[in-house]
């Protein structure tokens, strides 16, 4: 198949240890429709690496129609709210094609909503504790730091600057 921006063959890659599609020209990625929830919810990659990710990749929404890589069919628009992109879909294949940073953005916006949530759980939690209980939690806290799945670890992070630096009130 072909990218439908460049006209250029597309390669297999891994994404999020799934196998998917990829322009290595443009670096927008092609993804069967059941594995894009999976992947959105399959972040393998620390947020800041993600962030930098996305920071590092041209950011360009492809605005003309676009066609089907399988099968050339117009693709369908497809605006991704609170974000001000759209993706392009073709039904008849299932296929999505997200243009370079749609996908890690969707990533992003996945683990940050409930790392958000979670954060302001703790921030609730600190707030109730002793200068004493604190100090231990904080000890406890940069054991496991590097421990358990990104989600885990960049809550701990956030956790611990916000020990360190008393502004949990
Ligand atoms: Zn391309
Ligand atoms: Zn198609």
């Amino acid at each position: 198949m072909k990218c439908p921006v460049c006209d250029l063959r597309l390669s297999r890659v891994t994404y999020a240890r799934t196998n998917v599609q990829q322009c290595t020209d443009c670096l927008g990625l092609l993804l069967p429709n059941h594995r894009v929830k999976t992947i959105e919810r399959r972040v393998d990659k620390e947020l800041e690496q993600l962030r930098e990710e996305i920071r590092g990749t041209p950011n360009h929404d492809t605005l003309a129609v676009l066609r089907c890589p399988q099968c050339q069919a117009r693709m369908t628009k497809i605006e991704v709210k609170d974000f001000g992109f759209q993706l392009d879909e073709c039904d008849p294949c299932q296929l999505t094609w997200f243009d370079p940073r749609e996908l890690a953005l969707l990533q992003l916006a996945f683990e940050s909503r409930p790392q958000r949530l979670e954060l302001n759980a703790m921030r609730e939690r600190l707030k109730n504790m002793t200068a004493t209980e604190r100090a231990e939690y904080e000890r406890r806290l940069s054991k496991l730091k590097d421990r358990g799945s990104p989600f885990q670890q960049a809550v701990r992070g956030a956790t611990l600057d916000l020990l360190r630096s008393g502004i949990f009130f």
